[in-house]
């Protein structure tokens, strides 16, 4: 039976008092909006046109098959942009002040096979709510059983293998989505800790109507208007998904599993002694803060710092309002994770991946269990990320 969680801020921190003031004057005293401006709406022109420019290229069955097969790679590269960079800011609510226009642009959802509605709930409310708890949050389960991010698990022998394999299964993470996870998350009781809210009716149509309109575009169409094979189609089609579920799988791993991020497990009362926004600080980490590149095309979520305690905030105004963040956490003494780049977060990621995999396994073993599988790790080891070791993992990232 899953327990609903309270954040009871025992320490009585003013943090998010103290910050969301601060971010509150720089809107208010440099007059700007929250919401898009025209930067954001040159990259939603940038992101969606050039996803509809792949499409059309591939469709107008002019390239051969090895073009077309480059295309629908990039096409896999644009559905990541275009999730990241227009849907996620729409489906929050920040992107526009207009609820009209935050719908609307919701919809560019449905354009890469998923379902808006099923995210709002999924994403906005249960991992945003619940970051990285166990049990809650069901974006840390990446494949249950075969990778390992939570330290109170059990470890098991493949699992040894977890940072090796574990960027495959993030590949097949989109294909997933459009072919399976909404479905399910849409029917199963609860998404995990909250209860599955009863469904508008007209959501069942948006699900089944807007699925069967992605498959027929981005298969039986090419099926029928393109001179390959039905087989090469799948190819492309596949092809699409492995790359956009690897990037989409990357970019959400390093805010959430790297090294000095937490699993907190909640108390017997189902309680957890931080803050909601400590505990974001806690589980959430940034990366290519300062990268121009990063923060255009990851549409915010290098900076899920901002994010979390801001999601109605449009990401075109995290990087301004990132250092008001992390002076105000470091006043607070509280940690504010970033890895600088790109390949130092993805080294933190392999290296967390390896120590809950790999390490913890010999580990078990050395101390003499016979059945390593079996055994749930003690709490120095499984805290290794946690407070009372955090110097040790945390060298790669500056405070
Ligand atoms: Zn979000």
């Amino acid at each position: 039976m899953i327990q609903k969680i309270k954040f009871i801020d025992a320490r009585k921190s003013t943090f998010f008092a103290t910050v969301r003031e601060r971010v509150d004057a720089y809107f208010r005293e440099n007059g700007i909006s929250r919401h898009a401006n025209g930067a954001m709406w040159a990259k939603t022109a940038f992101c969606l046109g050039g996803y509809g420019l792949l499409y059309g290229l591939i469709i107008s069955n002019q390239f051969g098959p090895w073009t077309m097969l480059g295309l629908a790679v990039l096409l896999g590269v644009f559905s990541a942009f275009v999730g990241f960079n227009v849907s996620h800011d729409a489906i929050h609510g920040s992107f526009s002040g207009s609820k009209r226009v935050n719908h609307l642009l919701s919809h560019s959802f449905y354009l890469l096979g998923a379902n808006p509605y099923v995210w709002s709930i999924s994403h906005n409310i249960v991992h945003h709510t619940y970051t990285n708890i166990p049990h809650h949050d069901e974006d840390i389960e990446i494949a249950p059983g075969l990778v390992r991010v939570d330290p109170d698990e059990p470890v098991s022998k493949i699992q040894r293998y977890q940072h090796v394999y574990a960027f495959g299964l993030y590949a097949l993470a989109s294909l997933s989505w459009v072919l399976r996870k909404d479905y399910k998350k849409f029917f199963q009781a609860r998404i995990g800790g909250h209860d599955t809210p009863h469904h508008p009716r007209i959501e069942y149509f948006n699900l089944f109507f807007y699925k069967a309109l992605y498959y027929f575009l981005f298969i039986v169409l090419p099926m029928l208007v393109l001179d390959v094979a039905w087989w090469q189609v799948l190819i492309g089609f596949v092809a699409t998904h492995l790359v956009e579920g690897l990037v989409i799988g990357l970019v959400f791993q390093l805010a959430h599993v790297v090294e000095g991020t937490h699993f907190p497990t909640p108390n017997a009362e189902g309680n957890l002694e931080e803050s909601w926004a400590v505990h974001q600080l806690q589980t959430t980490a940034n990366f290519s803060r300062r990268s121009a590149l990063a923060n255009f095309l990851c549409g915010g979520l290098n900076m899920q710092i901002e994010h979390h305690l801001f999601p109605k905030v449009c990401h075109i105004h995290y990087a301004a309002i990132s250092e008001i963040v992390k002076q105000t956490a470091r006043e607070h003494n509280l940690p504010y994770l970033e890895n600088k780049t790109f390949f130092s977060a993805l080294g933190s990621h392999y290296r967390l991946l390896k120590q809950l995999g790999h390490h913890a396994y010999h580990n078990n073993r050395r101390k003499g269990d016979r059945r390593p599988e079996e055994r749930r790790p003690e709490r120095p080891e499984a805290g290794d990320r946690r407070k009372g070791d955090r110097r040790r993992d945390t060298h790669t990232l500056t405070h």
